[in-house]
């Protein structure tokens, strides 16, 4: 197998940065289970600020937010909310079902956002006979949906309607930066609409491991002992802590560079025969591109990239996804749209 030297796969791919390092390096460390780490301390005081809420608990993935979010905030047999493609249904192994016996309502949305409409005819009228719908996900931005970004009009309208049905408003806030970049509006904005939410440290922020998840005091607390529970409680922390404040220090406004590269690889792959992409649809960097109509499979295309040291991730039967993240330049992206062209004409 050649060396890869592009890898499109995700923006979970990239590797800490000599700074980032060093950072960890120097980071003041304690016990983190017993809330003694300063540096989780600071890691968790700067994000409740960018996100104007009360208290933050870190934790080992952006999966165990969303898990112990809804083990907050739902009983047994209640149901949550959300689009269809939300990664709550499609990559969690089925969690909301083990540890918050919960039940999962989808709605099909476009590009993966949904209306105020349609939420309000998804959430069940109370009776004995209806399962509680006591929570609504928000994936902002939407990920297998296109990297879309909600806007601040329709965040307000559907969220207005989960309140005024009682139900509790979460957002999966796994790419929340890059909707802040793309919409040039603050995290604390986007925050506003809902009671709890988490940023992803792994994603384009470019940190090795964690996510951190705000709410209010009382939220975080009963999350804290879900942590216990689940045995996310970690030790001297602040090493993987000191990544994050760097992350958020250093590598959001440059998640321009990444969505400009998403712009021109799409751009760059729209012409190529048998490719179908949207690059007005890429308002973030994710792409996505449908290769049905080339006379190849994806694992066809996928493997044939590899060679050339390129990788991409499936994302459908007929479907690929590329990824651009810090690890990835601008030339980068034109050598992959390239490397594409030359395969699917078969050249
Ligand atoms: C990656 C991702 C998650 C899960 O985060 P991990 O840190 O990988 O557990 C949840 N939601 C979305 C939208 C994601 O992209």
């Amino acid at each position: 197998m050649s060396e890869l030297r592009i890898d499109l796969f995700s923006d979970t791919k990239t590797r800490p940065s000599p700074a980032m390092r060093q950072a960890m390096a120097e980071a003041q460390v304690g016990d983190e289970q017993a809330d003694e780490d300063p540096s989780v301390t600071r890691l968790c005081e700067l994000t409740a600020e960018m996100l104007g809420k009360d208290a933050a608990l870190f934790l080992p993935s952006g999966t165990m937010c969303n898990e112990i979010a809804y083990a907050v905030h739902c009983r047994a047999g209640d149901e949550i909310i959300a689009e269809r493609s939300a990664h709550t249904f499609n990559f969690e192994g089925g969690g909301p079902a083990v540890i918050s016996r919960a039940m999962l309502r989808p709605i099909d949305g476009k590009r993966g956002l949904f209306t105020a409409a349609q939420l309000e005819e998804a959430i069940r009228p109370r009776s004995q006979y209806a399962p509680r719908s006591q929570l609504v996900s928000i994936e902002q931005t939407a990920n297998m949906a296109g990297g879309t970004v909600w806007p601040q009009a329709l965040l307000a309208e559907v969220t207005a309607v989960a309140r005024r049905h009682g139900l509790i408003g979460h957002m999966d806030g796994a790419r929340l930066f890059n909707a802040v970049i793309a919409s040039g509006v603050p995290a604390h904005e986007h925050a506003k609409h809902v009671d709890s939410l988490w940023i992803d440290l792994t994603k384009g922020l470019g940190a090795p491991v964690g996510a951190v998840l705000v709410g209010d005091t009382e939220f975080i607390a009963e999350a804290r002992q879900w942590k216990q529970m689940l045995g996310g409680a970690m030790r001297q922390a602040g090493v993987i802590a000191a990544a994050g404040i760097y992350a958020l220090e250093h590598n959001i406004e440059r998640l321009a560079e990444d969505h400009a590269n998403a712009k021109t690889f799409a751009e760059a792959i729209a012409d190529i025969p048998g490719i179908a992409v949207h690059p007005e649809d890429v308002e973030t960097n994710l792409v996505f591109f449908d290769v049905a109509r080339s006379g190849q499979s994806i694992e066809e295309i996928g493997a044939k990239l590899r060679v050339e040291g390129i990788r991409v991730s499936p994302a459908g039967a007929t479907r690929l996804r590329a990824v651009t993240h810090m690890d990835v330049t601008r030339d980068d992206v034109l050598e992959a749209a390239a490397a594409l062209d030359r395969i699917l004409r078969g050249g």
